[in-house]
């Protein structure tokens, strides 16, 4: 693979990291400002980055299309550059815009967070460049600067209308835990999840899949979780009271509405139940909940898949603990919670029942919750 300074000629002055991340339980909440729970993932995009004396934004992607993509800072707009260069980009041009004086720089990427997986590679592809930026720059940014103006970029200079999950969770998350995030004012706790000590593995099924409508789909969701919070006269489905849930449903008139409604408000519980299980030290318990969570968000959000099902239900059949669709939908990766000795042959069954359906073989491995957003040694 290319070094920074093979493609550059300099060396670079500083190394960065900042992983994907897999939501434990969580999804669809954090724009209807709800509660999350993610875990970073072992893997994580690395950014190698030397300034320049001119105003120049050099970006190379050992994982991107090829060859060096040259800006001017000054010349920074959503829509240019486009592609991938636009994740490290909009970074640049959100913390511009937030008024930092930054210079030019070249900027190296490597990374093995597995792209368009719903594992958050946009997010970990921003915030290591936020992270540098910042910490060259001497910026001082806190994490949960880092994760706003890495979603700034996403949401206002890429054009895809996310939450803020997947960048705190690059940014905030810690080895060994979860992070029990409040999207609404990104108060959190980092919860242990000691699954090597409780016997367990949290696997994770790349279905290898994504399904061309998803984009559209995404806002779509957002705009009826809108309508709905409209209805009920509240700011966010976040305030749609768990106990009043009934008496809410009733007053919607619309059933598609109506469902993810319930899917946001019951699905706001089961982070709290999860939350809870793992701070009674059960973390064996929360299985049932994910799997809950899967069904919410087949039948009540629709937007699962019949690969995304499939993984759910083979894994369950195999003796999993739990399972649900993890990250946007619509294809990506599921989370299966199994017995340490049963991984094996969950993962098996998984594969056996993509081969029995004729699907392409997943990419199955076991996640351990890891370290968020780093500098590290050159
Ligand atoms: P996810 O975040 O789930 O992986 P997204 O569709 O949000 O999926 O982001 C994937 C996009 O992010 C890719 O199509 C690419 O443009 C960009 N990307 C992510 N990681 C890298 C990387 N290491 N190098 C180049 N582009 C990347
Ligand atoms: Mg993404």
């Amino acid at each position: 693979m290319t070094s920074h300074e093979d493609v550059f000629g300099v060396p670079p002055e500083g190394r960065w990291a900042a992983p994907g991340r897999v939501n434990l339980i969580g999804e669809h909440t954090d724009y209807n400002e709800g509660f999350v729970l993610p875990a970073a993932l072992p893997h994580s995009t690395v950014a190698t980055v030397s300034r320049r004396p001119d105003r120049l934004l050099r970006l190379h992607s050992a994982d991107g299309a090829g060859g060096v993509t040259t800006l001017d800072l000054d010349a920074l707009e959503p829509g240019r550059p486009g592609g991938w260069a636009a994740y490290p980009a909009g970074v640049v041009w959100a913390l511009l815009g937030e008024g930092h004086a930054l210079g030019g720089a070249d900027v190296h990427f490597t990374s093995d967070v597995p792209v368009g997986a719903g594992l958050s590679s946009s997010a970990a592809l921003e915030v290591v460049t936020a992270l540098a930026f910042g910490d060259l720059y001497g910026l001082g940014l806190t994490p949960d600067a880092l994760a706003r103006v890495a979603r700034r970029a996403e949401n206002d200079f890429v054009g895809m209308p996310c939450g803020i999950l997947d960048q705190m969770a690059s940014a905030a998350c810690a080895a060994g835990h979860v992070l029990f995030l409040d999207t609404r004012d990104l108060t959190r706790r980092q919860v242990p999840f000691a699954m090597e000590e409780a016997g367990l593995r949290l696997l994770v099924v790349d279905t290898g899949v994504t399904h061309a409508h998803a984009d559209g789909a995404y806002a779509r969701r957002r705009a009826e979780c809108e309508a709905g919070a409209a209805a009920l006269g509240v700011p966010f489905l976040r305030d749609v009271p768990p106990d009043r849930l009934d008496d809410a449903l009733a007053r919607l008139t619309d059933p598609v509405v109506r469902r993810r409604v319930r899917h946001v408000v019951t699905e706001d519980r089961r982070v709290e139940r999860v939350v809870a299980l793992l701070d009674a030290g059960r973390p064996r318990a929360i299985g049932p909940v994910l799997t809950e969570g899967h069904a919410s968000l087949r039948d009540d959000f629709e937007v699962s898949c019949p690969e995304l099902d499939l993984v759910v239900s083979a894994a369950g059949a195999a003796g999993a603990l739990g399972a649900r669709m993890t990250g946007g939908g619509f294809g990506g990766s599921a989370v299966v919670l199994v017995d340490a000795e049963a991984a094996q042959a969950v993962g098996a069954a998984v594969l056996a029942a993509f081969a029995d359906a004729g699907l392409r073989a997943p990419r199955v491995f076991a996640a351990v919750p890891s370290a968020g957003a780093r500098r590290l040694p050159l």
